[in-house]
């Protein structure tokens, strides 16, 4: 399996980054072949602007996803995001790993997703979901987070985790075609101690073996609605 892992964490010393180098060996000793993004090392420029295309359709006024669509079929992406996309049009599993920020992404990733998703080949002209332009590829998102278990509960202080996800989850990688697999999540990791960090790891580790078996989570299909996108049938039928 070739996987890209999309890694943003500003200190090479911390939790996260040991998960990203502990992906890329275990992965690779598993017999896939692994590419990392390391975005805060490549210094990625996360702000979308009109400097993302050398060529435009439209000069005078700025519709982001309209100039994506030209620039990609033109060829005239800006260089830093034509790497990141061959990189993603080449592997069969994506793997987001972070450390969540304000219950999401670092915003250098969030950049990443704005930029190298782009409409016309990821997503567009209803191709999205199980229609999306990445279909057939995997992702997964791995991450630590300051809070504990039990208050990502149901009836826990901040509501189940799986809100926290969904924006990423459904909204983003199912949005552009993607079958998006169980997340990975180390709970509180600079409050526990060693030893437990140290588990931490090791459950980590047999997710990443896991991986390649794991069963998709479930996201709408178009098929389930019309044109407009009315439900055909009821609402029951496309729940996450
Ligand atoms: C802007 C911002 C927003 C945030 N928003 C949220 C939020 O919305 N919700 C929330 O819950 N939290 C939030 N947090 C907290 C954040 O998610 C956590 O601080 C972060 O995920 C911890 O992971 P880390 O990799 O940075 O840990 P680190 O602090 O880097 O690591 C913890 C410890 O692990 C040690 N370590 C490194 N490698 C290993 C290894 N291989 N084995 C064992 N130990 C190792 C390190 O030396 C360190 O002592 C936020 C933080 C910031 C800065």
């Amino acid at each position: 399996m070739k996987t890209l892992i999309v890694h943003a964490h500003p200190e090479r010393q911390s939790f996260c980054a040991s998960m990203k180098r502990v992906a890329a060996e275990t992965l690779r000793r598993e017999g896939h072949e692994v590419v990392v993004s390391d975005l805060y090392a490549q210094q990625f420029n996360p702000v979308a602007t009109a400097a993302d295309f050398g060529s435009r359709a439209r000069a005078d006024y700025l519709v982001y996803a309209m100039e994506q669509r030209h620039a990609s079929a033109a060829g005239t992406l800006a260089p830093d995001i034509a790497a990141e996309l061959e990189k993603l049009q080449w592997a069969d599993l994506l793997i987001l790993n972070f450390p969540v920020f304000w219950t999401s992404v670092p915003a250098i990733m969030k950049g990443w997703i704005d930029r190298v998703l782009v409409s016309g080949l990821c997503y567009g002209g209803l191709r999205f979901y199980d229609r999306g332009g990445l279909k057939g590829k995997r992702a997964a998102l791995s991450f630590t987070i300051g809070g504990q278990r039990h208050m990502f509960e149901p009836d826990g202080i901040h509501g189940p985790l799986e809100t926290y996800l969904q924006p990423l989850e459904r909204g983003t990688l199912a949005y552009v075609g993607m079958s998006v697999l169980p997340a990975f999540t180390a709970w509180h990791v600079p409050y526990v101690s060693d030893d437990e960090r140290h588990a931490t790891m090791d459950e980590y580790r047999d997710w990443l073996r896991q991986l390649p078996a794991a069963t998709p989570k479930r996201f709408p299909s178009m098929d389930d609605f019309d044109r407009k996108l009315r439900p055909l049938r009821s609402a029951g039928a496309v729940e996450a």
